[in-house]
């Protein structure tokens, strides 16, 4: 596993995509054009990694006044839905790019493709096999063993012609026949050797229904999508560099537009799975509540834990483009979450494990309106009034019955600050008789201290958060840590699998916390910052009545922390 990449050796303000950008420019090769394309499969979520893709080709076409496609490369009717597809075409909306008028599927292409392969046969570069998935797999041969050429290989241009059609019409069973590329069977790349172009799949297609019972596989198929779709640079990851020789032998060899295709690194990303695979497994399971689960690393499960999508655009930025694999740290994902949360994010006050404090010298019936701040961060956000009264709730772990001497909160005869209200001193704590459980404490104020200040040099160093006990809402919290107790859940020399190592308390919920009224009315896609406890958004769980709010992420900063370490 390549170590953990840091944030100084990245972010060039430039990279090796766009230096091979620039130089075509100034060649002019595509005549001054510069087109991508993000070329999902639908057949699971986005994930952070395809965040990745999907900022670097959108942000290329961005910058080069160029353009982007979002295709879908839905030539695998097995695994493929709907359901995906539009979740994917939400998440890359969502992130913030625009894909212009329409978007484009592969397999609107298919009688194209069919066209194309017609070509290559009749050129004498595709046959018909009827070897076995088993027995193309043997002839293959392997890196140290050249393959074998399989019986059928030198069969007639018209039987070619012939089996192709019928394999299209339906004659033949799954798995009986493919077309395969007449290549070279004894290739130091094994993805020449004879590749298989299409295969027999009876299956119904989510957008071409049974209109086809021939698919076309990766290798051929994409390439000719990039080059109907006049791509100029085919953006893909690293595990494709072998197959370029193929895509380019396929464009080639029909003598057809070629666009250029340039591999980059693939974003990993430690505490966390990243294969379409493995997330599916967690989904089907059980481990997780679904794709939007928000410890999930998709698009949908982060958007639903309250990223944003600057956040995220932010990362991927940082994280740069490179063309060896390593891995990048969460912790810089959540410092460019918390750095924007911080500009953005609503302050105000919930206490997630309340306790009951009686400030015995406050009037009983008096209700106070004071006015606190909502973002230090940003003037324009204005004021607040929040209301105080006789009766709060503080943090449970705001009070020590026996307080060590550095320890600055509540405990008895100590004074703190109750922030944007008074200072208050705790007189006696009062406890359940049986079972000797602290059931509240009885503070006294003082009531020049209004704001949180006075004028006679006292010093107080604790400051609390509080809300009033009759102005308070109920509402229900969730905790996150992350999904895998493991830097790398799927390194695992003893033999358990991933899911072996998921993190049983990435997931605390929090029934009785006591929020400030306002918070009635949060809508989905508001950011707040609970202060002192980290930053927060509404869950869709939420109905009315029933507040449900996410932590998106405490205010531990520890990528801060890494990142001083490796200035010093
Ligand atoms: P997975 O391996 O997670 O199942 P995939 O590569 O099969 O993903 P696709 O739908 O084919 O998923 O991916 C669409 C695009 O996103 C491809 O261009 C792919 O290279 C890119 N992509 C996928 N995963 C990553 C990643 N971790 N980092 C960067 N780009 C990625
Ligand atoms: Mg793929």
């Amino acid at each position: 596993m390549a170590g953990i990449m840091n944030d100084n050796e990245i972010k060039p303000s430039t990279n090796f995509i766009r230096t091979i950008i620039d130089d075509d420019l100034k060649t002019n090769k595509y005549q001054g054009r510069v087109h991508t394309r993000f070329p999902p499969e639908p057949n699971g979520y986005l994930h952070i990694g395809h965040a990745k893709s999907i900022c670097l080709n959108f942000g290329i076409a961005l910058d080069y006044n160029g353009k982007c496609n979002l295709r879908f490369d839905d030539t695998n009717p097995v695994k493929e839905e709907d359901e995906y597809v539009n979740s994917i075409i939400e998440d890359v909306r969502w992130l913030g790019f625009d894909w212009g008028p329409m978007v484009l599927y592969a397999s609107d292409y298919f009688e194209q493709m069919y066209e194309y392969a017609v070509q290559l046969i009749k050129k004498g570069k595709a046959y018909v096999d009827d070897l076995t998935a088993d027995e193309i797999r043997e002839y293959r041969g392997t890196l140290k063993m050249p393959g074998k050429e399989s019986p059928y290989r030198d069969r007639s241009m018209e039987d070619n012609l012939d089996l192709f059609e019928k394999m299209r019409s339906g004659e033949f069973p799954d798995g009986s026949r493919v077309l395969r590329a007449k290549i070279d069977m004894k290739s130091g790349n094994l993805n020449m050797r004879d590749p298989v172009m299409y295969r027999i799949l009876h299956s119904t297609h989510h957008r071409t229904g049974d209109k086809w019972c021939i698919y076309p596989m990766y290798d051929w198929a994409h390439g000719l999508e990039d080059s109907i779709e006049g791509i100029t640079h085919s953006i893909c990851t690293l595990e494709f560099e072998d197959h370029r020789p193929l895509y380019d032998w396929y464009l080639d060899e029909l003598d057809i537009y070629h666009p250029q295709q340039i591999e980059f690194a693939r974003l990993n990303l430690n505490y966390t799975v990243m294969s379409k695979r493995k997330l599916l497994q967690l989904v089907k399971e059980k481990h997780v509540s679904g794709w939007d689960d928000p410890r999930m690393p998709t698009i949908s499960g982060m958007r639903r834990r309250g990223y944003t999508p600057e956040a995220i655009r932010e990362f991927a930025d940082r994280v740069g483009v490179a063309k060896a694999n390593s891995t990048a740290d969460i912790a810089l994902l959540e410092h460019c979450l918390r750095e924007d949360l911080n500009k953005r994010a609503k302050r105000v006050m919930a206490v997630l494990k309340p306790i009951k404090v009686i400030i015995t010298n406050y009037p009983e019936d008096k209700v106070e309106e004071l006015e606190a701040e909502n973002n230090p961060e940003d003037a324009s956000a204005g004021t607040r009034k929040i209301y105080f009264s006789r009766e709060i709730y503080i943090e449970e772990d705001d009070f020590r019955e026996d307080a060590p001497s550095k320890y600055f909160r509540l405990a008895p005869g100590k004074e703190v600050r109750l922030k944007h209200a008074y200072y208050i001193t705790c007189e006696k704590v009062i406890k359940d008789d049986k079972t000797g459980e602290i059931i509240e404490l009885h503070c006294s104020y003082d009531p020049k201290s209004k704001g949180g200040w006075t004028d006679d040099g006292r010093k107080v160093k604790g400051t609390l958060h509080w809300v009033s006990v009759q102005h308070a809402v109920k509402a229900e919290v969730r905790l996150y840590e992350h999904l895998f107790v493991k830097e790398f859940p799927e390194d695992n020399p003893d033999g358990t699998t991933f899911i072996e190592q998921i993190n049983p308390e990435s997931l605390i919920i929090l029934k009785d916390c006591m929020v400030e009224p306002g918070l009635k009315t949060a809508k989905l896609g508001d950011r707040y910052q609970f202060l002192r406890n980290g930053y927060f958004c509404l869950d869709p769980d939420s109905i009315e009545d029933k507040l449900v709010f996410n932590r998106t992420t405490s205010l531990r900063d520890s990528w801060a922390k890494i990142e001083k370490k490796l200035e010093s």
